[in-house]
């Protein structure tokens, strides 16, 4: 399996934090390709003024390549129906994970890059966790614990639990 990111974040060191924990959590080839625009009208729901992550993942589906995961980076806020904001979401070979909750700025403090990055490749190491049929984890210093506002995110690790990789190593011997 190879994973290729696809980013609307033109930030380098942070895309290279996030690929290089993938490659040490996953052992997966890794690809990051900064694409500029994902986000568009196709997926923007005009009543909420977010953009529709369940859609996203939908239009990417068709663009994903046998034997490659997709990760889409994009910096607008997104939803899934039923919750007023989410990080991410992962789908049938197809993750997105939004930029926009996990700066500083968004809760009126001033900006960080080390947190923005931390933040950042937990999102993402969360959702390829999902990509790999790994589910929520009742631990919370696990990076696959739910978070639930940006608190449970700079709670968690970036790393998986005992359990989970134990999971992932089943998971990827079937
Ligand atoms: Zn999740
Ligand atoms: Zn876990």
């Amino acid at each position: 399996m190879k994973i290729k990111i696809f980013s609307e974040l033109d930030n380098q060191e942070a895309l290279e934090t996030v690929a290089k924990l993938l490659v040490e959590t996953y052992n997966f080839e890794v690809v990051v390709e900064y694409i500029g625009k994902i986000l568009d009208h196709n997926s923007f729901n005009n009543k909420r003024k977010q953009y529709d992550a369940w859609k996203l993942v939908e239009i990417y589906g068709e663009k994903r390549r046998m034997n490659e995961y997709l990760l889409l980076i994009v910096e607008g806020d997104i939803y899934a129906s039923g919750l007023n904001y989410i990080f991410g979401l992962a789908w049938q070979g197809v993750a997105v994970v939004s930029t926009h909750r996990l700066r500083q700025e968004f809760y009126g403090q001033s900006p960080d890059r080390q947190i923005f990055i931390e933040r950042l490749v937990k999102e993402a190491v969360h959702e390829v966790g999902h990509l790999n049929g790994l589910t929520h984890c009742n631990d919370r210093r696990c990076v696959m614990a739910f978070s639930n506002w940006i608190g449970d995110t700079d709670y968690k690790s970036w790393t998986l639990c005992q359990k989970c990789k134990s999971k992932l190593g089943k998971l990827r011997a079937q």
